[in-house]
């Protein structure tokens, strides 16, 4: 799939066509459509996730490329789960990965021509009031090789049945007392198509319809009726409705009594799946409430929301969708690949930047007290507009703790007792001594540095095999960082039988470093600016951020450091 959406196929002749394009193509060639039209049809009942970004791309994405349209339709029938704040972050977050409806339309705006077709069946004699309770209902359904058994109502007269659906309608009945089913076949070797229900009453207020109904259609009396009135070419969903296209033709059937009409079309993909990722959201809401993570954006959560804030680009994320293409079949994807095209991603564009995160003082002996000097530091090296930066340098510097060893190995080329190691952009520097506080802890390193051997300038003939940052210590900021990683520790945390998928969240995925240290530049970073801070990671600025508590947020790191653990790479 083109999600940037050339019309031309020409231009992109050497992708092979998908079946779903081939499809397109086909209708379009044969006259049957003059244009694309899709939709995109959320359950307002929770955040978006990556799932749906694939799906949004590939909705989106072929009315681009064909030029035609997309619409957004928000699949409102169950008013106990919906609600706005859902309909409002939905919105959002379509937009911001860039893509643009054509209308924005709700099932709910449905409801009085749904009810009018739903009299419409019982006239024909195809829908039915039935008494039996839930439980009796999916009783007597029978199991695939086992037919179901009919109702006792099933044959009530047309007109019982239109009292009884006004009776549903106007409140006499409580929830769960009378459901409205289609007469289809209790025998039919598809379980949906034995007498599904049509309408369930649900005593709750609506998002956008209040008070006004306290019967609501289900999906499958709904969805394809949607697709007809907005005039829907090619409806794309999940394989788990493939089972359902029957029934969403016969419902379109029966109402329409127009054989060889325009009707839209199911077509089903595969659902994207991610290894080490959970994506019900029935399972994300449970994490929100009972408060594993700090809410629908928390920088781990799958959903579009934390991934904008853990620092994840609109492209990386159609980068990805395109990536993973459409398969008929399920199957895992590696959320090594989502790593791996936001880190490709924020290397084009992400300004490089010095941050340390675990400081320790170094102090220049031979470097004058009140001497400063500017270094020029490349913003990106992979675009040069990006331009230098000045970075001041001076007597006392932060480098990274790690960066020296009091016994180093023979191939640990940074600082060591009488080592030396280049600072990036600056000068290449030896290491004297060092001192410890009571505990063992290193708290200063005295080094010298070598006056000639200024990056861009240097005539010391001194080789060095490694390079480290460094940040002078009067030019420092404090920052806090947050270090995030995969929320989960299994690779199929909701696979398991006998356990529980909360047993597998990773204690570490969060680790808050209170006191790093960045250049004084990224106090003015605005929440969502995106930074490669040198040799550690992809990182952005939180919405928690300000000038005076810069705050930091781990996007990824610059390697996979999963790929090791599993002996993948
Ligand atoms: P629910 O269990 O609430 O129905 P859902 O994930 O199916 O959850 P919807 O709001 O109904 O949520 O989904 C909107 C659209 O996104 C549907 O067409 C659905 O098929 C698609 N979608 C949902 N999850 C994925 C996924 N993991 N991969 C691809 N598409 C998905
Ligand atoms: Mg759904």
């Amino acid at each position: 799939m083109k999600v940037t959406g050339n019309n031309s196929n020409e231009e992109n002749s050497k992708t092979p066509l998908n079946f779903i394009e081939v499809m397109i193509e086909r209708d379009l060639g044969n006259g049957l459509h003059d244009e694309v039209i899709t939709r995109f049809p959320p359950e307002p009942n929770g955040y978006l996730h990556i799932g749906h970004a694939k799906a949004i791309s590939l909705s989106f994405g072929l009315a681009q490329q064909y030029k035609g349209k997309c619409n957004l339709r928000f699949d409102d029938t169950n008013p106990v789960t919906e609600e706005d704040e859902y309909v409002q972050a939905i919105k959002k977050d379509i937009s911001w990965l860039g893509f643009k409806w054509a209308s924005e339309h709700y099932a709910s705006d449905y409801f009085d021509q749904l009810y009018e077709w739903a009299i419409k069946l019982i006239k024909k004699g195809k829908a039915y009031v039935d008494d039996q309770a839930a439980e009796e209902i999916a009783a007597t359904r029978g199991t695939p090789t086992r037919p179901g058994k009919e109702s006792p109502y099933r044959n009530r007269s047309v007109e019982e049945n239109l009292r009884l659906i006004e009776a549903m309608k106007n409140g006499e009945y409580e929830d769960g007392e009378r459901v409205l089913r289609a007469k289809i076949d209790m025998a039919s070797p598809n379980m949906h198509m034995r007498d599904p229900a049509m309408y369930r009453i649900k005593k709750a207020s609506h998002h956008r319809t209040g008070d006004t109904w306290c019967i609501y259609p289900m999906y499958d009396f709904a969805h394809g009726q949607s697709d007809y009135i907005e005039g829907i070419t090619h409806s794309l969903c999940t394989l788990e409705f493939e089972v359902h296209r029957p029934l969403y033709d016969w419902f379109l059937d029966q109402i329409l009594d127009d054989p060889g009409g325009y009707r839209p079309r199911q077509t089903e993909f595969a659902r994207l799946n991610l290894n080490y990722t959970i994506m019900s959201k029935r399972k994300l809401l449970q994490l929100v409430e009972e408060k594993y993570v700090s809410g629908w954006d928390d920088p781990r959560m799958p959903t579009i929301s934390g991934m904008r804030r853990r620092g994840y680009t609109p492209a990386s994320i159609r980068n990805f969708s395109e990536k993973v293409g459409i398969a008929k079949r399920n199957n895992i994807i590696d959320v090594a690949l989502l790593e791996h095209s936001v880190r490709e991603d924020l290397n084009r564009v992400a300004q490089r930047a010095f941050a340390v995160l675990d400081p320790v003082k170094v102090v220049l002996t031979n470097y004058p007290e009140d001497k400063e000097e500017e270094m020029a530091a490349v913003n990106n090296p992979e675009d040069e507009t990006a331009g230098k930066r000045p970075i001041k340098f001076s007597r006392e510097l932060y480098i990274e703790r790690d960066d020296f060893m009091e016994d180093p190995p023979k191939k640990f080329f940074r600082l060591g007792p009488g080592r030396m190691v280049r600072l990036k952009y600056g000068y290449i520097i030896k290491c004297i001594d060092y001192i410890k506080d009571e505990s063992g802890k290193i708290t200063e390193l005295h080094c010298e540095y070598i006056p000639e051997s200024r990056s861009g300038s240097d005539t010391s003939g001194i080789k060095v095999k490694g390079t480290i940052h460094w940040l002078a210590v009067r030019h420092a900021v404090s920052a806090e960082v947050r270090m995030y990683d995969r929320l989960f520790n299994d690779e199929d945390p909701a696979g398991h039988k006998d356990k529980d998928f909360l047993e597998f969240l990773n204690p570490d995925s969060l680790k808050v470093i209170k006191h790093a240290f960045v250049e004084d530049r990224l106090k003015h970073a605005k929440p969502l600016d995106h930074f490669q801070f040198e040799r550690k990671g992809y990182f952005n600025a939180d919405y928690d951020a300000t000038p005076e508590n810069p705050v930091f947020n781990l996007t990824v790191t610059l390697r996979d450091s999963w790929a090791k653990l599993s002996g993948k790479n």
